[in-house]
């Protein structure tokens, strides 16, 4: 059997692969096994932030692999505690739960607010508060966290004591009564899998107004927007707030699996002694990783990620077949005439690899990819929609 029909026989069949098998690459070309090479425009998910196989990954993931590739949380480990500095240094916040995934850093951010909430304001305040469009996760309590139903429908009964409510629309905000007993509000600044969609600066205000008046948690979910993804290290410090808890997972650390949930002043000792835990969380190697990138985005480089956002945005905005493009930074949800779908099998085709986000064509190209490639990209990318 060949790999296609090898995965279709015997992994799960929660994927629509398209019949591509990826090989190998450098930065952001990729090659299939045919030999035929494609321009990346979807780091695997917003994951491999510096592309794939980029040497400065790889040494600081070898050089970890040859010192202890894993120890359990019963021992201190070096790249964990630093990993932990850098973040906290970087944001303001003061300490980090590592998991292993987005969907574990929600976990954690969930747990922490029912925790700080039962001890703050009473066991009943329970409820956590998300948008509509929203997307947080597949496990159980993620999966009610997604203000999506599509999602829901046949995994019910899922965790009880979510609310979701309509992103943008201060009146919704409002319309939250005190007997909603709400312990925190989960945000996605830029809503990725709902279309690329960034939250009005006028609503983020509100809402950060909203939670400090009532005494509810901020919490914004980074997993896609974070690490350098926006142009700036976290999407949050576009809107000129501070969460009281960020979750971040995806680019983290580059294309080896790690999640992390920052927690600010407010809750930074919620968590005690058995509280929470995870196996595989702060995993040496993947830390050393997360290291190496997150030391990368230097603000001149951030400064770089905002150029190539405002060049491939310029270079697709106006387009025939193009009807808008919206996001943040690195992070481009595109309006096409034509189905969306069909975009990104043309674009394939012409050795392109675009995702998709709702109706939308999606571009999440690795943060450090050359402008010689963005603007090949875009020139089929505009043809595809043509
Ligand atoms: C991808 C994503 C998640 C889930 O992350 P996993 O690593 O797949 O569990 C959660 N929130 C947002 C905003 C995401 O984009």
């Amino acid at each position: 059997m060949d790999i296609m029909q090898l995965d279709q026989t015997y992994v799960a069949g929660t994927y629509k692969r398209f019949p591509v098998e990826i090989v190998s690459g450098k930065g952001s070309l990729v090659r299939d096994a045919a030999g035929k090479e494609y321009i990346d425009m979807g780091s695997g998910i917003a994951v491999t932030s510096f592309g794939v196989a980029d040497d400065e990954w790889i040494a600081a993931v070898e050089a970890q692999i040859h010192r202890v590739q894993h120890m359990s949380n019963l021992y201190y480990t070096a790249p964990c505690a630093n990993l932990a500095e850098a973040l906290c240094l970087r944001t303001g916040m003061k300490k980090v739960f590592f998991g292993n995934s987005g969907a574990e850093a929600n976990e954690c951010a969930i747990k922490v607010a029912r925790k700080w909430a039962a001890e703050t304001k009473g066991p009943a305040c329970s409820t956590i508060v998300t948008l509509e469009n929203s997307f947080h996760g597949r496990t159980l309590t993620t999966l009610a966290a997604t203000g999506q139903d599509h999602y829901h429908e046949l995994f019910r009964p899922l965790t009880p004591g979510f609310i979701h409510i309509p992103a943008n629309d201060p009146d919704a905000l409002e319309k939250l009564c005190a007997d909603d007993a709400i312990a925190a509000v989960l945000i996605e600044c830029v809503q990725g899998e709902g279309g690329v969609i960034p939250l009005d600066p006028g609503y983020v205000s509100a809402l950060n107004d909203f939670v400090r008046r009532r005494n509810i948690l901020l919490m914004a979910d980074e997993v896609q927007t974070g690490n350098g993804r926006t142009g700036l290290l976290y999407a949050y410090m576009h809107y000129g707030i501070r969460p009281d808890v960020v979750t971040t997972a995806k680019g983290l650390a580059g294309g080896l699996p790690l999640g992390a949930c920052l927690l600010g002043e407010r809750v930074q000792n919620v968590l005690s002694f058995g509280d929470h835990g995870s196996t595989f969380g702060g995993n040496p190697v993947a830390s050393a990783a997360a290291l190496s990138v997150l030391n990368r985005l230097t603000d001149s480089f951030l400064a770089e990620v905002r150029a190539k956002g405002a060049l491939l945005r310029s270079l697709l905005e106006g387009a025939p077949g193009i009807l808008s493009v919206s996001g943040l930074g690195l992070m481009l949800g595109i309006r096409t005439e034509k189905p969306a779908a069909e975009v990104v099998r043309t674009c394939m085709e012409h050795g392109v690899l675009c995702l998709t986000a709702k109706d939308k064509v999606r571009l999440l190209p690795a943060l450090n990819i050359p402008e010689e490639l963005l603007r090949n990209a875009a020139a089929v990318l505009r043809a595809a929609c043509a």
